[in-house]
């Protein structure tokens, strides 16, 4: 069976090796020239983290993350903890979810992805421009290929999810994220720099944790927006704006979103869930399938677990149509039932941790008992309900 797959993401390269791992070869087609950032860092819990593992990368993993030594959820005026949950400093996260959670900066984890892929088989400079449904890619060159199998991991603005005619209708949440990467010794009046901590309050919530080892930490700032009426889902935009935003809350919050130079406005939008995800020999995969909101921090841990499916349902089929129609079936209704209900819940995130005075007991009942709201997404095992299923 050949495989061409469009975009050397996160899914595109855990596919590749996935697949490798399964004897099936791939070919992955980047339309950049080298592994840049998108996104600055990645939170990776249990769910994404035990694939990868899978995949001989615990140790290369473990290398080039931190792991976080607690979850605190606080109150973003003056910091007092809502809830405060272990997860580097004890076993407690591991041993209930089976693997460690780690934040990690995304340059590295896409170098480590890449570097198990055979070399000769990894096109960079190869921006797809094209598809068809008989598997065939066409690149901005002018050159194409064709493959027994195409899949689309080209990310939340897919080419290839357009080029096939597929409901590209994306629902704008209302809000908008301005993210960061900023030196520890910056933020002094920062409890706990090693936790992954929520700061929540009415309209707006702050997210960070450190990466580096220890030396920067990673943020998302999110608050409120009426409408989006930009072209892109990006813009730049003075730092001050997000400063302004969170005016008043704690020194902490105020000193992260105040040391970066330079700023973007993101529109955060979500997919709306599609009846399939193929067309003839096209399969969609990761952003391109079900882009979610950063929330729960799953569009990457989601992203992973369908790549390691796939590579499962397509293990058992053949390359003719019929069986790979019938293994793209099942890829989807395995998949898309935990991929739209870990969307919805990305949702109920940013409900309750945006929540006005009247929403607080709510919000503060809901945060009570973190781990369990947590085990069906952390302690699941996609590539073993995979096998489940193909059996
Ligand atoms: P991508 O990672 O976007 O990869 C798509 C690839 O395709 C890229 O390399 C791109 O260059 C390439 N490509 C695009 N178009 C073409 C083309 N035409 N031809 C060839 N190549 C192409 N998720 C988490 O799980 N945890 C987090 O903490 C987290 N934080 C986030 C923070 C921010 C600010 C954002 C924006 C997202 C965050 N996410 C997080 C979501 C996560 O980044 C995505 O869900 C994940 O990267 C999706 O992987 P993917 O492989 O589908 O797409």
């Amino acid at each position: 069976m050949r495989v061409a797959i469009a975009g050397g993401g996160i899914g595109g390269l855990v596919l590749a090796r996935a697949l490798a791992q399964r004897g099936i070869e791939a070919d992955v087609y980047e339309q950049a020239g080298e592994h840049r950032e998108i996104g600055a860092a990645v939170a990776l819990s249990a769910n994404g983290v035990r694939e990868l593992e899978r995949l001989g990368l615990a140790d290369g993993l473990a290398q080039i993350s931190m792991t976080p030594s607690s979850l605190c959820i606080r109150r973003g005026v003056d910091g007092a903890l809502i809830c405060r949950e272990p997860i580097g400093e004890d076993d407690t996260y591991r041993t209930a979810f089976g693997a460690p959670f780690y934040g990690v900066h995304r340059v590295p984890l896409l170098k480590l992805l890449a570097d198990g892929v055979d070399p000769g088989r990894m096109h960079l400079g190869h921006r797809v421009v094209d598809v068809g449904r008989e598997g065939r890619l066409g690149f901005a060159d002018g050159s194409d290929v064709s493959a027994d199998v195409v899949v689309a991991a080209d990310g939340v603005h897919s080419v290839l999810r357009r080029g096939l005619g597929f409901d590209n209708r994306a629902v704008f949440s209302a809000t908008v994220g301005y993210r960061g990467l900023v030196p520890v010794n910056q933020l002094a009046s920062l409890p706990e720099p090693t936790a992954l901590q929520f700061w929540v309050g009415p309209g707006a919530h702050l997210l960070h944790y450190a990466i580096d080892g220890g030396t920067t930490i990673n943020f998302l700032a999110v608050v409120r927006a009426g409408e989006w009426t930009g072209e892109g889902w990006m813009q730049a935009c003075d730092p001050a704006e997000s400063a302004q935003r969170f005016a008043g809350w704690h020194p902490a919050v105020c000193e992260m979103v105040g040391a970066v130079s330079t700023s973007a406005r993101w529109a955060l939008h979500a997919h709306v869930p599609l009846d399939r995800w193929h067309q003839g020999r096209v399969v969609l995969l990761g952003d391109a399938a079900h882009a979610m909101l950063p929330h729960q921090g799953q569009g990457a841990n989601q992203t992973i677990e369908d790549a390691v499916a796939l590579a499962v349902h397509l293990s058992v089929a053949d390359a003719d149509p019929e069986s790979l129609d019938a293994a793209f079936t099942r890829y989807h209704r395995q998949r898309r039932a935990r991929t739209t209900r870990v969307q919805a819940y990305s949702r109920r995130v940013v409900r309750l941790t945006h929540a006005g005075p009247e929403g607080f007991a709510t919000r503060d009942r809901a945060f009570a008992d973190v781990p369990a709201a947590l085990a069906w997404i952390h302690g699941h095992d996609a590539s073993a309900a995979a096998e489940a299923y193909v059996l």
